[in-house]
């Protein structure tokens, strides 16, 4: 079975799909997109990211280009046809194509691409031997909410982490608080014991992996608190992790030069992982 891409109402062979090169997003990053991993047969998430991607083509003032219903049936149509049992499959939508020009287009239709990729998400090492983080400082822009398709900085960042042997980058503010990570949320348990994440201003993604731990964690009845923390508290911390529709719940176990807690995954953050887990469970299949 060979591997189908989506474009602009097709499905074609992964290797013939391709966009036109006026095409907004490719000129401009005038686009959106989500990631939703498979895992089991069970997407993960699937109306959270479809919220969230309304949310940012509203922001953005650009149409949907199928309707939402219609985007849900494609979406399980293309992990299907791919076989996709472990996985991802990534949407982007952009304003479409018009001549080169910064203004919006009068009347372009948007575009949707959708591709899936196989992923053993759980074979990975970090979820037992936790990563590495490095930070950076945070160059992005003020409207870090929308999940647009403008991703340099997060490119430059996560390149630097890939170059320090690390397996992200914490992104922190001129004056000394950690926003997130390049493509995931950062998290800390204090000394204290307090579980930490920065509220979803407009300084951050709100992951959607973020909100469904934040209601695991009610759901448990571990306290949790959206604040701002600094990377000196960071360094402190009991514990860290981030998280992702990709990550899930990665335990961070060494931040720059200095071990987090023991230099092993948290207590805090395997039990939160394996409560995410045992809530993919209760999801439906493709
Ligand atoms: N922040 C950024 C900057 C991201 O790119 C991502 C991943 N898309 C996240 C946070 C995590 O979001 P989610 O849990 O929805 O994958």
């Amino acid at each position: 079975m060979p591997r189908l891409a989506y474009a602009n109402g097709r499905f074609l062979p992964h290797a013939q799909a391709a966009v036109h090169v006026e095409d907004r997003g490719y000129q401009f990053g005038d686009g959106v997109y989500e990631v939703v991993s498979v895992l089991n047969k069970r997407p993960i998430d699937m109306d959270g990211h479809l919220d969230r991607l309304d949310r940012s083509l509203r922001e953005l003032r650009i149409d949907w280009p199928v309707t939402r219903s219609v985007l849900n049936v494609l979406m399980r149509q293309i992990l299907r046809r791919n076989g996709i049992r472990n996985g991802i499959v990534y949407i982007q939508v952009t304003r479409g194509v018009a001549p080169r020009d910064h203004k919006f287009p009068k009347n372009a239709a948007p575009s949707l691409v959708m591709t899936t990729s196989k992923v053993n998400h759980l074979g990975a090492s970090r979820f037992r031997d936790g990563a590495k983080v490095v930070t950076i400082p945070d160059i992005r822009w003020t409207r870090c909410d929308i999940k647009s398709t403008s991703l340099l900085p997060n490119c430059l960042g996560k390149q630097t982490a890939a170059e320090a042997g690390a397996y992200e980058a914490w992104q922190v503010t001129d004056d000394g608080f950690i926003t997130e990570g390049t493509s995931s949320n950062a998290w800390i348990v204090t000394d204290k014991g307090e579980l930490v994440t920065r509220a979803p201003t407009s300084e951050i993604l709100n992951g959607i992996t973020r909100i469904s731990i934040l209601k695991i964690a009610e759901e448990e009845g571990i306290d949790f608190v959206e604040r701002p923390f600094c990377k000196s508290e960071a360094l402190l911390a009991r514990e860290a992790f981030t998280t992702s529709a990709t990550s899930f719940v990665t335990p961070v176990v060494q931040i720059d030069n200095t071990k987090i807690g023991d230099g092993s995954p948290g207590r805090l953050s395997k039990a939160l992982m394996k409560h995410y887990e045992n809530y993919i469970d209760t999801l439906s299949e493709l």
